[in-house]
């Protein structure tokens, strides 16, 4: 009989709750947006600051920045977070900085989710 077990209590997956915070977040975007005409960046940017600010660190440390009129998700899923691939809602609201050795830096539209998923395929790795 054992009665030490140090697994952690934790059954939450944080990429799940990340997600979760950002699509609540998101979600207050596309209403405000449509009721006050505001710009996506703007509207964004005062979701991203309503964000729990352990989330807002977390995605300012992938080096992600809200933008507008992105269009559909660049994210090389399969590519950029095998784990998570079913994650993408396809409307990008933010880029990532890249850096390739032929290209230098190039910004990435990604939508929440990706953005999040990558970060967090990133840390893992
Ligand atoms: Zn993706
Ligand atoms: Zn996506």
């Amino acid at each position: 009989m054992s009665e030490d077990r140090d697994e952690p209590s934790q059954d939450q997956d944080p990429i799940q709750q990340l997600i979760a915070a950002w699509n609540t977040a998101s979600a207050a975007v596309t209403k405000w947006v449509e009721r006050t005409a505001a710009t996506v960046g703007d509207a964004v940017n005062d979701a991203i600051n309503r964000l729990d600010p352990a989330v807002r660190s977390r995605l300012e440390s992938w080096g992600l920045i809200p933008a507008r009129d992105l269009g559909p998700c660049q994210c090389l899923c399969a590519t950029k977070h095998p784990d998570d691939v079913g994650v993408c809602d396809g409307e990008a609201v933010i880029t990532r900085r890249h850096t390739t050795a032929s290209e230098g830096a190039v910004d990435v539209p990604l939508c929440a989710p990706c953005a999040t998923a990558q970060g967090f395929a990133e840390m893992a790795s």
